[in-house]
């Protein structure tokens, strides 16, 4: 192996890959209404819309078995593509599940992953039809979900203008919280805990609300949250060619974040911000249409808190207004797959 470093002008972000892929791909053909670069790809299809989502799971990257039972993990991995769906405001339809395991796998393990996924394909109304399996090192989960699209076009990142308020349909940061308790040793069934280890867990995608907002027409963007507001609204702003200003003061934090956050010497805002797996949705709408917005989310679904966070501006990148008055830009300070460790 040579000493000397590799030039960082020849790695790539995840976001250099995915503008090469763009790239590559070309533009929009006849019967692709939307391509590359929103939570969901959308196919026109005898003037029907039919969403495609796809995501991936890798042992010990994206999960522990030692925090994440088998079942969980199931139904996690259908959660982070049903959330897809639900920004786009389409609906469950079919699945493609794929799984790579060691050999000789345990039939127990099987069987309890599958079981995570028929419970989310069950209570969401969604047909599996087909995946594949492969030997691997390590546990890895894929799925391919496809959604009808209802409404006359789908909810898409690019919407926002400025001005528009931006929401979040529930408290951010206690997938994060349910992690750090779970990397601190706290046990799964802890009482103090469980609020935040349910939401790291068993998250519930905004599904029914997502088409709920997007049927509404009033949403003029909408993504789901899965890598942390600050690098998920620096996204929908980057579709949108807008920026956005989040006020620290409006953030919801789970009302026991707080205490959970002191307990473990962790800072509930950053969670809030950075945690990721939030699978709630973010939301641009008029200012005026947020109340509407915020009482048809929590008609549709139980558990949905539709707020405002901030606003949509003229500029760029993401400002979060500290609580103390003072301002810092924290676009695209979530996760980013290639630039560290992401432990599980
Ligand atoms: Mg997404």
């Amino acid at each position: 192996m040579s000493g000397s470093p590799p030039d960082p002008k020849a790695l790539m972000s995840e976001e250099d890959i995915i503008r090469l892929v763009q790239s590559l791909a070309g533009e929009s053909k006849d019967e692709l209404w939307v391509g590359i670069g929103d939570d969901a790809a959308v196919l026109n299809l005898g003037g029907r819309g039919f969403c495609v989502t796809t995501d991936l799971l890798v042992e010990g990257v994206h999960f522990d078995l030692s925090y994440t039972g088998p079942h969980d993990l199931g139904w996690k991995a259908m959660a982070a593509n049903l959330s897809d769906l639900a920004a786009m405001g389409a609906r469950p339809r079919w699945g493609l599940f794929s799984l790579g395991l060691p050999p000789r796998p345990p039939r127990r393990l099987v069987e309890s992953i599958l079981g995570g996924v028929m419970e989310m394909c069950r209570r969401h109304n969604l047909t599996l039809v087909g995946g594949d399996t492969v030997r691997s090192p390590q546990i890895v989960i894929n799925l391919c979900l496809i959604g009808a699209v209802e409404t006359k076009s789908p909810a898409l990142r690019s919407g926002a203008r400025p001005g528009d308020a931006v929401c979040v349909s529930g408290p951010l940061g206690s997938s994060a919280a349910g992690l750090a308790w779970l990397k601190s040793g706290g046990a799964a069934d802890d009482g103090q805990a469980a609020w935040a280890v349910a939401a790291h867990l068993r998250p519930e995608p905004r599904v029914a609300a997502g088409r709920a907002l997007a049927q509404s027409e009033r949403v003029h963007a909408m993504m789901d949250l899965s890598d942390g507001l600050a690098s998920d609204l620096a996204r929908l702003c980057a579709a949108s060619q807008v920026g956005a200003r989040v006020e620290e003061s409006l953030l919801p934090l789970a009302p026991q974040a707080a205490g959970l956050a002191a307990q473990l010497k962790a800072d509930p805002i950053q969670w809030a911000l950075t945690g990721g797996e939030d699978f709630e949705l973010l939301v641009t709408c008029a200012p005026g249409n947020v109340e509407l917005l915020a009482e048809l989310a929590a008609d549709s679904q139980k558990g949905v808190s539709l707020r405002r966070v901030g606003e949509i501006t003229r500029g760029r990148g993401v400002v979060l207004a500290r609580a103390d008055g003072s301002e810092e830009e924290i676009t695209l300070q979530g996760f980013d797959h290639f630039r560290e460790e992401k432990s599980p």
